[in-house]
């Protein structure tokens, strides 16, 4: 008999005999453990073989065709999709939003030596990034508010 070993898929971790026809088995049989074994598997190829991935996306591209409106549909029956969705899209949103901001803002020339306020702009997404501007005390700052609040209300989109 063969030794068991655990399952590869990370929600599984069973212990398992694996087939002896089965060359390097790593997952057990259970039906979502081979679907993680095909989804690894596919995103494995698709980011080494461009060609496997020009083709993906031409059958998707079709099946997209002869099935109008099937996402729309999909989300609509779906709350909880669509709920996680435009959450993730919001924060994709806001932090494109801080990074647009950051690109047109041109810190005014200083002419004289000052007390200044330090405004960190993007360290609170993401912690590796230090930048830091210089904002003379007295400046109009209402200029910079009624900027951003211009960008938030635009539509977010999907
Ligand atoms: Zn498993």
């Amino acid at each position: 008999m063969n030794a068991r070993i655990q399952c590869a898929a990370p929600h599984c971790r069973r212990l398992f005999a694996p087939d002896p026809r089965v060359k390097n088995q790593r997952f057990c049989g259970a039906k979502d453990c081979q679907r993680a074994r095909r989804r690894t598997w596919q995103q494995a190829k698709l980011a080494a073989d461009p060609d496997y991935k020009a083709n993906q996306r031409d059958c998707q591209k079709q099946w997209h065709q002869h099935h109008p409106g099937y996402h729309k549909k999909y989300r609509h029956n779906h709350p909880a999709y669509r709920a996680r969705n435009t959450l993730l899209q919001g924060y994709r949103n806001a932090r494109a939003r801080m990074i647009a901001t950051m690109d047109e803002f041109k810190p005014a020339p200083i002419k004289d030596p000052g007390a200044f306020y330090l405004l960190p702009l993007i360290a609170k997404m993401d912690a590796s990034a230090q930048k830091v501007f210089l904002i003379p005390i007295g400046y109009d700052q209402s200029k910079v508010i009624a900027k951003e609040d211009s960008i938030a209300s635009r539509d977010p989109g999907c």
